[in-house]
């Protein structure tokens, strides 16, 4: 089966179903999606694992997109013909488009531990959830492998459901070395800990067997489900094989256009300057600014600051902009602490522990850059 389309988005993420929302009110869009349901907010994905069904999680019903006449299509994109502006999917149907948008995301990081095969696991996709909480059912202990943003807010959520030893193995030196200094890290680190989450830090994992997970240095963690939380490689394969200009992502310029004509690219799958992004709110606006491109109302895109927001084990600890360079403690009593840093007297980047009230006010003066 043919059928055209002004604009075909590969991918049902943040991005691409912002893109389509925009694209929709003057042209006749696509989204292809190789995932079985309709597209859903994946930070919560997490919430599948304690029972929640993925359709609660739905970013729309299919009436939203039925309304505005965005096709969806579930199917994944396997080929780009750009000569004939064409996609072929693995149901063997042929797309084609006038404009093309790569929103393709990325895949979660894995890599072989010898001496086990089962119960071990990534947490992208709505799938992978269903699947960890059914392995979970019967785990005696969970570990997962990567003290980032991702794998602490799922050892912690685990935590709190069930009454088994949760773990968590970091090779750096202290969690979220992105995202926070040491003394903001040790003090979540305590939090965790009080929570019954044991994180074990500057380690790496070696193998395993059906029951732990054995660490370099000889220790063993008990382990029955695994999960890796390692970090993601953006979704560039089809680019590629579409001889679309790539390097660790699917590079594009200030208005998210590859390096063939008529072809985008947004949202965790592309790297700007050198930069990948890998979070929602970038996907978001590089959906926009994408679709506003296509529509012929293009401007450069700027990418905001970054921004996460972590609430563990009863704290709140958002962490803005850049975090490194020379660092002052604006606030601290206790339970509240406020680290600003800065870079020749401007300020760049800040955590804040406890104090979200603070949030927008220094995210001004970030963006500011005063
Ligand atoms: C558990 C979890 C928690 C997170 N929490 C946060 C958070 O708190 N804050 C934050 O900012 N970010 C968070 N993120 C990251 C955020 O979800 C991503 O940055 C965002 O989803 C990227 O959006 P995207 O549209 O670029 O890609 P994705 O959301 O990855 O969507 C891409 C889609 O394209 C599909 N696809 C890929 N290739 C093909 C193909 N060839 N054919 C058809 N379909 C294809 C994929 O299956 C997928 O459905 C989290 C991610 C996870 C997994």
């Amino acid at each position: 089966m043919e059928r055209s389309f002004d604009t075909v988005i590969i991918g049902g993420g943040i991005a691409g179903v912002q893109a389509a929302s925009i694209l929709c009110q003057e042209q006749k869009t696509a989204i292809i999606t190789d995932e079985e349901y309709l597209p859903y907010y994946r930070m919560r994905i997490e919430e599948i694992i304690s029972g929640r069904g993925p359709e609660e999680l739905y970013m729309h019903p299919l009436s939203w997109y039925e309304e505005r006449g965005i096709e969806i299509i579930h199917s994944r994109a396997e080929s780009i013909d750009k000569e004939g502006r064409a996609v072929s999917l693995a149901d063997g149907s042929v797309i084609h488009y006038s404009s093309l948008l790569l929103a393709t995301g990325s895949n979660a990081r894995i890599f072989p531990l010898s001496g086990r095969q089962d119960r071990i696991f990534t947490l992208r996709r709505a799938t992978d959830a269903e699947a960890i909480g059914k392995a979970l059912s019967s785990a005696k202990s969970f570990t997962v492998i990567g003290g980032g943003l991702l794998g602490l807010e799922l050892a912690s959520g685990v935590a709190d459901h069930l009454h088994i030893p949760v773990s968590v193995i970091e090779t750096a030196e202290y969690i979220l070395p992105r995202q926070l200094d040491k003394p903001s890290a040790s003090l979540l680190m305590e939090k965790l800990m009080e929570k019954g989450v044991s994180v074990i830090t500057s380690a790496s994992a070696d193998h395993a067997d059906d029951e732990y997970l054995y660490l370099k240095d000889g220790r063993k963690i008990p382990s029955s489900v695994i999960c890796f939380s390692i970090g993601v490689n953006p979704g560039k394969e089809i680019a590629e094989k579409a001889g679309i200009k790539t390097n660790k992502g699917i590079i594009v310029d200030e208005y998210l256009r590859t390096s063939s004509s008529d072809i985008y690219a947004a949202g965790d799958a592309a790297e700007l300057d050198g930069r990948l992004f890998g979070l929602a709110m970038h996907a978001r606006e590089m959906g926009s600014a994408a679709a506003f491109y296509i529509l012929g109302k293009g401007k450069p895109y700027i990418p905001s600051e970054p921004s996460a927001l972590l609430k563990i084990g009863g704290i709140d600890v958002v962490s803005l902009g850049r975090i490194g360079g020379e660092s002052d403690v604006i606030t601290d009593d206790g339970d509240r602490r406020v680290t600003i840093f800065t870079d020749d007297g401007i300020v760049t980047g800040a955590i804040l522990i406890n104090d979200k009230a603070s949030m927008a006010r220094i995210k001004a003066l970030i963006g500011s850059r005063r």
